[in-house]
């Protein structure tokens, strides 16, 4: 009989911090969009930047030291970031991103969306 291989999930002190900030009341544990639970993959998004002391992601040598230096901001201000899940800080990336470089390009995307009746 062969013997079921098991892989205990060990979670980096870095995500165990990212987790923790996660249960803070203002994101609920959950992705803001799509109300998913917070896994693998979720992010915190800024809502803005800070002119100074901003935390940013190619700064830090580790993810670890990143969301440690991130954690601190989160507490200070959790109403600059929003929770999300993979797939939707994909999309608003995308979506910040076009709504800069083409305006017009983003209004017809959500004109085509809210034409949509299917
Ligand atoms: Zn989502």
């Amino acid at each position: 009989m062969m013997k079921k291989k098991s892989y205990p999930k060990k979670k980096k002190h870095g995500d165990v911090i990212k987790a923790q900030m996660a249960f803070k009341i203002e994101y609920n544990n959950r992705c803001y969009v799509c109300h998913k639970k917070f896994g693998r993959g979720f992010a915190f998004h800024h809502l803005w930047y800070l002119q100074k002391g901003e935390v940013h992601y190619k700064d830090y040598s580790s993810s670890k030291k990143y969301n440690e230096a991130l954690s601190k901001l989160i507490i200070k201000n959790p109403k600059r970031f929003l929770l999300l899940c993979r797939p939707h800080h994909h999309y608003i990336e995308w979506g910040r991103n076009l709504t800069r470089k083409s305006p017009d390009k983003f209004s017809r995307f959500i004109d085509a969306v809210n034409k949509t009746k299917t």
